[in-house]
């Protein structure tokens, strides 16, 4: 593996958290029902389960391999790749940071087949036998790029980060089944069953009960709901994203129900046209820019005011 790809694919694979949306953003773009992610060691061990279209030996190789066959070839790719946020880059760039192990299993076939993979060069490649679908085991994550290693947060803070985006993906895909695991401990099981299913699958009944539906979204009782800074979700077109304009607008909304320490528990889902927005597709974290944000941020504290006071009468 070259110099070059590695120092890439260090910037692709910023930390677990944002590895780990990769890998759930593959398996929910395989049609998977069910996803079950455990993660271990502060989250340089992270295992991934899932059973959707699977691949064949073709595809597998395919898939670890495109970073060092096209994209890194010239000056220009390179540049590329940094500015268009790494599309295609993700399982070899793992590959290149860690030691992974893909196993994977198409319908039709008798047999899945397994690569391993050590700091980018493969190591294993032979016939496994599995169901359908795809496990994608990462090791001893960044044992090759002591400077990413260096950056790891303490084992709690890249958990926590981890939870915060699986819930987020979990959420913007409540028909599938996802399951977080971390440190052999199960955090949470969705069960598939839509969006109220895994608001209490994931939040727990009383968050549930105490939640109001309201023309964009869900809106938690300010005293009821146990809530912190993150407690506000949003999604654009059923993806999870940040924007300082709608929690602003949540925030004011709130205003007067804000006692110190006390946050509000929201989830906003937009359907906007996309020509009217703007992602900026940093690696790890989408912060997203609408062509009108006052716009934005009136419709939505117009609405929150409207519920807050029913709330009050
Ligand atoms: P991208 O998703 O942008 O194509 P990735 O590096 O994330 O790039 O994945 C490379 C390819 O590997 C994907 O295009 C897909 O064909 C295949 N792949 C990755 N993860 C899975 C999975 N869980 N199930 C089936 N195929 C997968
Ligand atoms: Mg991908």
């Amino acid at each position: 593996e070259s110099v070059a790809n590695i120092i890439a694919a260090g910037e692709v694979v910023e930390n677990p958290a944002s590895m780990i949306k990769e890998l759930l953003e593959n398996s929910l773009d395989a049609n998977s029902t069910y996803i079950k992610i455990e993660v271990k060691s502060g989250g340089r061990y992270v295992k991934i389960n899932d059973n959707g279209d699977g691949m064949d030996e073709e595809d597998l190789l395919l898939s670890v391999e495109r970073h060092a066959t096209s994209k890194i070839s010239t000056k220009e790719d390179l540049y590329n790749l940094f500015t268009y946020g790494f599309r295609g880059e993700a399982l070899s760039s793992i590959g290149a940071v860690s030691k992974m192990t893909i196993s994977s299993k198409k319908e039709n076939i008798e047999n899945g087949n397994l690569v391993a993979i050590t700091g980018g060069k493969i190591t294993n490649l032979k016939e496994c036998s599995m169901g359908k679908g795809t496990e994608i085991e990462i090791k001893e994550l960044f044992f090759n790029t002591p400077a990413r290693l260096k950056f790891l947060r303490k084992a709690n803070t890249e958990y926590g980060n981890i939870k915060d985006i699986v819930i987020r993906e979990a959420l913007s895909n409540p028909e599938v089944s996802i399951v977080l695991v971390i440190e052999n401990k199960e955090v949470f099981r969705t069960s598939g069953r839509g969006m109220e299913n895994a608001i209490l699958d994931i939040f727990g009944r009383n968050t549930l009960k105490n939640l109001k539906k309201f023309k964009y979204g869900y809106l938690g009782n300010i005293s009821l709901v146990k809530s912190n800074k993150d407690s506000i979700y949003i999604f654009v077109n059923g993806r999870p994203v940040k924007s300082k304009i709608v929690e602003k607008a949540i925030l004011d909304g709130y205003y007067t129900k804000l006692m110190k320490g006390k946050y509000p528990f929201a989830l906003i889902f937009l359907k906007l046209d996309p020509k009217t927005i703007d992602i900026n597709v940093h690696p790890s974290k989408k912060i997203v820019k609408f062509e009108d944000e006052e716009n934005i941020y009136n419709l939505i504290l117009e609405e929150i005011n409207l519920i807050l006071k029913e709330d009050e009468e």
